[in-house]
């Protein structure tokens, strides 16, 4: 007699839009409701990953262990966007941003109260859950 399989949806609380609710880095989510944003680090190699990945590329190995990103981080670039892709025109106007961690660069968005005169490129971030009205769980970038 087969088991009936339980669905492990924790993605889908991830993000304005959810693009996905299956993934193998679930524990993503709940370590976002710990208050800890994580990437994966490759226990082969070494190698560092986010967003997180449940298998490396460099080795093709598949044994990783999470870590949380602490920062701060150098802004590396960024840019606000006036128009936005279907699901997120409510969220608009929002900047997006790339923060160099050393290892690893993480791609997201910038809390939406910095001012844009505050914003400068080299600026140190650190990154911290954010929860959306809905519930919804997400990660910004703040002035460090
Ligand atoms: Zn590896």
């Amino acid at each position: 007699m087969a088991k009936k399989k339980e669905v492990d949806t924790r993605f889908s609380k991830f993000g304005t839009v959810s693009f996905t609710s299956l993934t193998k880095l679930n524990d993503f989510i709940d370590r976002l409701e710990q208050g800890k944003v994580s990437g994966t680090r490759c226990k082969g190699c070494g190698m560092v990953f986010f967003p997180p990945r449940a298998d490396c590329y460099q080795c093709l190995g598949n044994d990783m262990e999470w870590f949380d990103i602490s920062g701060p981080g150098k802004l590396l670039t960024y840019s606000k966007l006036e128009y936005a892709p279907v699901g997120f025109e409510n969220d608009l106007p929002y900047t997006i941003a790339l923060v160099d961690y050393g290892d690893y660069k993480v791609f997201g968005r910038l809390e939406s109260r910095l001012s844009e005169d505050e914003i400068e490129v080299g600026m140190d971030m650190k990154v911290a859950v954010n929860k959306l009205p809905d519930r919804q769980l997400t990660y910004v970038f703040k002035k460090a």
